[in-house]
């Protein structure tokens, strides 16, 4: 048996890249930058009015209130060759070009008019004053976004504010889901008796396309060595294989021959946690597999903290994971003794003192209903065995 750590670094040196392909920018959410994105032109692409109001020149207003003579205006998207006397200013909108000897502009509310042709300036303004500068936001030539960046909707409209419809990611994953167990119909039969809905595969239909990847084919195995050794074949054709169930010690937990029996090499069969201790990885390369356990929780918490993190690598993207560790304070004092790193289901409460984490009732593993209380996981180390109520611990957000 193996600490989730090794079997991270084990998994971490077997993950293969995803291929390049390119794709239009509105298809990217979800996905990996494949690229360094450099800026071809800056953002903002010209000095321009933060507000609405009078643009003038700084020295002009040193001394308020004063009045100046108004040369004109000028609305967003339109160029302006006008250029500013001394004691003059020009009407001017939210994000219009700035005219020549403008160094400022002062916003509406600090202004009046005495007639047409003139404004009163009743606030001083310092130089700079409401002008977005040119490339203040993004430097021609410099990079705006990183190679193995999550596009996000903010990276979305960023590449389009520098005109990039297309762009370089990794592929999607093709990830192949195959739900093992005598006792499992699809969700819409009827239950005869002994029989259970197959779960997971909606479960992890689910969790695969929230990690931005894709299912090619998702397929029942009875527990028959043939009937497996023939699916886990099929499965073979995706980049990346996970399948439910099997993978303990009862008599017909037959997962990891059928794998054997396809050239999978084992690299690990066991992890050192509470959920999903039977939790296996092989490679066939270029192929990855994961044998999750089959109760719905250890299905989900393994998917969480070592599938996820290699379609993470798979897309490119970068230490996986790490950004959603938060700490918060346990509500309760939880004990344990096995000496396994324990993800237990927690519920994030906002204390005026900060964050408490509050364990969501029964931790047994088939009982999904404490994950749907749950917004996060709470990770207690293999060493410790208790962890006081009031203690800070790691808890890990479950998006
Ligand atoms: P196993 O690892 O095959 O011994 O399964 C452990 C438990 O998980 C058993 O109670 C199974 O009935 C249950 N289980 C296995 N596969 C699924 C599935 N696809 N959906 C829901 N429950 C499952
Ligand atoms: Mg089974």
């Amino acid at each position: 048996m193996i600490t989730a750590s090794d079997a991270l670094r084990i998994i971490s040196e077997n993950i293969p890249r995803a291929p390049l392909v390119t794709i239009s920018v509105d298809d990217a959410l979800g996905c990996t930058l494949g690229e360094e994105i450099i800026a071809s032109g800056n953002i903002p692409p010209f000095d321009n009015a933060a507000m609405d109001g009078y643009a003038l020149r700084a020295e002009d207003v040193a001394s308020v209130p004063t009045t100046l003579r108004l040369a004109g205006e000028i609305a967003a998207g339109h160029a302006s060759s006008l250029t500013l006397f001394p004691h003059e200013a020009v009407s001017i909108m939210t994000g219009a070009p700035i005219p020549g000897g403008c160094t400022a502009v002062v916003q509406y509310e600090w202004t009046v008019r005495p007639d047409a042709d003139h404004v009163t300036v009743l606030r001083n303004v310092p130089e700079g004053h409401n002008v977005r500068k040119q490339g203040a936001d993004i430097a021609d030539g410099s990079v705006a976004l990183r190679k193995g960046t999550l596009v996000r909707p903010q990276e979305i409209g960023l590449l389009a504010s520098l005109g990039r419809r297309y762009i370089a990611i990794h592929r999607k994953p093709r990830v192949a889901v195959l739900a093992t167990g005598d006792e499992l119909v699809e969700i819409d039969k009827r239950l005869l008796p002994g029989t259970i809905r197959n779960s997971n595969a909606h479960l992890l239909h689910a969790l695969i396309r929230q990690a931005g990847c894709e299912v090619i084919l998702s397929e029942i195995a009875r527990d028959d060595p043939d009937e497996l050794r023939r699916k886990v074949a099929l499965c073979l054709q995706a980049d990346m294989v996970v399948t439910t169930g099997g993978v303990s010690v009862g008599k017909y937990d037959l997962v990891c021959e059928a794998y054997e029996h396809n050239g999978i090499s084992i690299l690990f069969r066991k992890v050192k946690i509470k959920p999903g201790m039977p939790l296996v990885f092989g490679v066939r390369p270029p192929v990855v597999v994961f044998g999750l356990p089959g109760n719905p929780v250890s299905t989900m918490v393994t998917f969480l903290k070592f599938v996820r993190p290699a379609l993470d690598l798979m897309t490119g993207r970068g230490t996986p994971g790490k950004k959603y560790q938060l700490h918060a304070r346990l509500a309760e004092t939880i004990v344990k003794s096995d000496g396994k790193r324990h993800y237990v289901r927690g519920v994030l409460v906002n204390d005026p003192d900060g964050l408490v984490v509050k364990p969501t009732g029964s931790q047994v593993s088939n009982v999904l209903t404490s994950m749907v209380k749950a917004d996060c996981l709470i990770i207690l180390e293999e060493e410790k065995s208790r962890f006081n109520a009031g203690e800070f611990v790691e808890i890990e957000l479950m998006p």
